[in-house]
């Protein structure tokens, strides 16, 4: 039996996870499985998959969650030291879908323990991408993307050489907003941001595609994942999100993964690598798509993707300031506090502002200097929501 654990188990990827494991439950032992707020899915998911262990984020919802699991013998915990300690344990392969820099840490013990790592946490990557395949190389451990782009990159380059790449094309939906001018993005409320055209997200990782800061983290986490040059890295809209990303190759061809926008091909893909298994995903019917549309990026209307470029540019610590400006200005957005442009116009200042500091060379990190980073750029976005 595989022994896996589901880190953010009660979030849209952790459910879709839940989903392909619990048609097949006989062949996996659950050992831990995590959430934040959701206490109610957390415990029913533990109850019906027999995890050894459910903990919440939250520290004050452990009596809730001891509570609603209180006649099974499955032990309960909670907090950033549980989430670590959960981690440890071990298993054969961990699904990272905590969302923000909070899965950080948890990927990181879990590469320590030589566990392979589903990553879907996008954060994990920009924030400190080198130090994470740093760790998992030390450790003999595997990474495997669930990012739908990144997985259809890596299954384009099964047998392929990474030095025979020319450029990776990474698609965008281009979100509701594609066709909106400045002005009316001005406007966008939490409500328009919040309803995507194809897929179906989390709250957070949806809105980031309506600014388009969703595919700004993406061409970062290609670069980190793959070890390209920024200027191999491309994004096209494609608003069908039937072809998930293009690998390029020295020869001029181009391999395309094209599948229907369901994260239980790319979870799946990850679960039973290096296998391929049947998946209960649609199958695309052509003749009836008929064509498939692409359309130029626009970085004027959607500065996340520029300041991508700058962040791959500078490297460093830019990943991880970036991040941290861009989770605390959806906060102020959520919260109502500031509009939608305005995310990019925070961001693009605490770059500017921490510019001097950003630049260390990657090799001279560490996990505390990210954490550092990481604070400092939230405190500076919020100054300036405040001033
Ligand atoms: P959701 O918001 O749906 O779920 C997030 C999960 O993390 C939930 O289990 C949530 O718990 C938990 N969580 C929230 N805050 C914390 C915290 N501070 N500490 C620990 N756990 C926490 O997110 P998604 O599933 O959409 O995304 C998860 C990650 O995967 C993100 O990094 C996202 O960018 C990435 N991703 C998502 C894709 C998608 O299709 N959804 C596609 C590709 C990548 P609770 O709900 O109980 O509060």
């Amino acid at each position: 039996m595989k022994r896996i654990s589901i880190f953010g188990a009660t979030g849209s990827i952790g459910q879709s996870t839940i989903d392909l494991i619990k048609r097949d439950q006989s062949a996996y032992d659950v050992v831990a499985l995590t959430g934040g707020g959701n206490i109610a899915q957390l415990a029913q998911d533990a109850r019906d998959l027999s995890a050894d262990i459910a903990v919440t984020a939250y520290e004050d919802r452990l009596p809730e969650l001891r509570k609603a699991l209180a006649d099974t013998d499955i032990e309960c915990a909670a907090g950033q030291a549980a989430l670590v300690e959960a981690a440890a344990r071990p298993a054969d392969w961990i699904m990272s879908a905590i969302v923000g820099a909070a899965g950080l840490a948890p990927g990181f013990e879990a590469l320590k323990h030589g566990t392979t790592l589903a990553l879907a946490n996008k954060e994990s990557l920009v924030t400190a991408g080198p130090l994470l395949l740093a760790e998992a190389a030390k450790h003999g451990a595997r990474i495997l993307p669930v990012d739908s782009e990144h997985s259809a990159v890596f299954q384009a380059l099964v047998g392929e050489e990474i030095s025979e790449v020319e450029r990776v094309i990474i698609t965008a939906s281009g979100g509701p907003f594609r066709t909106w001018t400045s002005e009316q993005l001005k406007g966008a409320t939490l409500a328009q941001a919040s309803a995507h055209p194809s897929w179906d997200m989390g709250q957070r990782i949806t809105i980031d595609s309506a600014s388009m800061f969703n595919k700004a983290m993406e061409l970062i986490e290609t670069k980190e994942f793959f070890g390209l040059n920024a200027d191999q890295i491309e994004t096209i809209v494609h608003p069908g999100s039937y072809i998930h990303a293009l690998v390029g190759f020295r020869d001029g061809a181009l391999m395309a993964h094209v599948g229907a926008p369901d994260m239980r091909h790319a979870i799946g893909y990850a679960l039973h690598w290096p296998q391929r298994r049947a998946l209960p995903v649609e199958r695309l019917d052509l003749a009836k798509l008929g064509a498939f549309h692409f359309e130029a990026p626009d970085e004027v209307r959607f500065p996340a993707l520029r300041l991508a470029r700058e962040v791959m540019e500078i490297g460093g610590l830019a990943g991880a300031t970036f991040n941290a400006a861009k989770e605390a200005a959806l906060d102020m957005f959520i919260a109502g506090d500031i509009g939608f442009t305005d995310m990019a116009v925070y961001v693009e200042q605490v770059l500017a502002q921490m510019s001097s500091d950003l630049g260390v060379l990657s090799d001279h990190i560490r996990l505390s200097d990210v954490y550092e980073a990481d604070s400092e750029a939230r405190k500076r976005t919020m100054a300036l929501g405040q001033s």
